[in-house]
């Protein structure tokens, strides 16, 4: 039995090897990590991605396809057999129906192959042939990526920053108050962690729809199949030394720790750890539009996310990654389509401003690192109307509420982005000398030519960024 067993792990391990040596010299394989909390446009992304370079029409920024030596493009099985499937045409049939609709939103991972045919460019066009890359698409929820930041702590650690961030927010008064009067000296009543775990989650669901990212742990917002499981029911208490044995508190701690060893760890081992690029995607004017503690909680998150792809940052990630590197991290703000094109600049000095002192933050230096303002997919014209006597730049669209077309200025972005950092930084509640609002498009129909994707604000550039260097 044993040795059976043995004989068949280094069967597989040969196997392994055989492929990944097979694929390094012959058909090199890039894995494209999409990531961004929920909504903040992951599944659009990767559906206009994927159809954009499957008909390159519209990818002028995408060098290898300005040139015309991307002979082809077409999906494979991915290699991965126990990884949901990105499913690549219900969205797209969602996004190009007669009736066009948003497609359902990441909840979970999985992933996507997509092989290139590209001829070689330069001194080697004459001398090779056209080659195969493979572009093996992960799409993830940020939350996920966030709890790397609980592996670091324990329960207790955990439980005090938790209950110190809620104290400022007012949405978490029902759970503080509960967690105030929880026994967690007394015995273990599976009601009352129940109770405990059920108005937290629901205070992040709250904390979430009003902008903040940091809100972990990330399955009790995106539980897919722990829902109602043993290791997403806990929550935070106070305490002031060690938990007694059977206690509530102790039993908290036990599943707090089976949290990290056996959701997050997996995921950082499975997923994250095999990642060679990577693109955050951010709804930057989403947190614009709900305020400074907003927009400074986004800062802190972005902070978080890079640190998490810092070297030598986090003991356990450490181990993992065995010197593996994340070569090209794009920090992406979607949705610029809800600008007009005269504030995309102001848009992206924003997220570059944002990325820069996340780096410092993160004390983070090694991948290449940009930032951008882009839309996977554009939802409407610009149009420039007079109002008061003064020309004001407008995006049109259909409402997504309402079904009807309508102008809408989403407000001024400061050319100086501090003009916004600062106050965040600063804790303001609310912008002083400006307001932003933010509308729900729904997408416009599209009538796409035979060589094109659906429109896009920059996906282009954001390919190129990514994969251009490899193409
Ligand atoms: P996910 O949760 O990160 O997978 O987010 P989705 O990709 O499902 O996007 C969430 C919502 O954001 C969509 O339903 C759209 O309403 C909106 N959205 C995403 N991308 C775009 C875009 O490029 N333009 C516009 N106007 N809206 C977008």
């Amino acid at each position: 039995m044993v040795i059976a067993r043995l004989a068949d792990t280094i069967t597989r391990g040969v196997e392994n090897i055989s492929d990944t040596v097979s694929e390094t010299f012959f058909e090199p394989v890039i894995r494209l990590g999409v990531t961004g909390l929920s909504r903040a446009g992951k599944t659009v992304f990767i559906t206009s991605l994927v159809s954009n370079l499957m008909d390159r029409g519209r990818m002028p920024g995408l060098v290898a396809a300005q040139e015309g030596r991307i002979e082809a493009a077409f999906l494979q099985p991915q290699p991965d057999d126990t990884v949901p499937r990105f499913d690549y045409e219900a969205h797209l049939g969602a996004l190009t129906a007669a009736d066009p609709h948003w497609p359902d939103s990441t909840r979970a991972v999985s992933e996507l192959r997509l092989s290139l045919r590209v001829r070689p460019s330069g001194l080697l066009s004459g001398l090779q042939g056209p080659r195969i890359m493979h572009l093996d698409i992960v799409d993830y929820p940020g939350e996920w990526l966030l709890d790397l930041g609980l592996m670091d702590k324990d329960y207790g650690t955990w439980s005090r920053d938790v209950l110190q961030r809620l104290e400022n927010r007012a949405c978490a008064k029902a759970y503080l108050d509960l967690a105030r009067t929880a026994q967690g000296d007394e015995k273990h009543d599976e009601t009352v962690a129940r109770d405990l775990a059920h108005s937290f989650t629901g205070y992040l669901h709250e904390a979430r729809a009003q902008g903040f990212s940091d809100c972990t742990p990330g399955r009790f917002l995106l539980p897919g199949d722990l829902a109602g499981s043993p290791a997403l029911t806990f929550a935070p208490l106070p305490s002031d030394g060690p938990s007694k044995r059977r206690s509530l508190r102790r039993e908290m701690e036990r599943r707090y720790e089976a949290y990290k060893s056996q959701v997050v760890k997996p995921f950082f081992r499975d997923h994250f750890s095999r990642i060679d690029r990577q693109v955050v995607l951010i709804d930057a004017l989403g947190a614009i539009h709900s305020g400074p503690r907003a927009v400074d909680d986004m800062r802190h998150a972005m902070s978080d996310i890079l640190g998490a792809f810092r070297p030598g940052r986090n003991a356990f990630l450490t181990r993992l990654l065995m010197g593996k590197r994340v070569e090209k991290i794009l920090f992406a703000a979607t949705k610029a389509d809800h600008l007009h094109h005269k504030q995309h600049d102001r848009l992206a000095a924003i997220m570059q401003a944002l990325v820069r002192d996340a780096a410092d933050r993160a004390d983070f230096a090694g991948a290449d690192t940009r930032a951008m303002a882009m839309a996977s997919l554009r939802a409407t014209t610009e149009e420039t109307l007079t109002h008061e006597g003064e020309a004001l730049d407008c995006v049109r669209g259909t409402l997504l509420e309402t079904g009807k077309q309508a102008a809408f200025y989403p407000g001024d972005l400061p050319q100086d982005p501090m003009r916004l950092l600062n106050p965040a930084r600063d804790g303001a509640e609310t912008w002083l000398d400006a307001d932003y609002e933010v509308m729900q498009f729904a997408p416009a129909q599209l009538s796409l030519k035979p060589n094109e994707g659906p429109p896009h604000i920059r996906l282009d550039r954001a390919a190129e960024f990514l994969l251009g260097d490899r193409l």
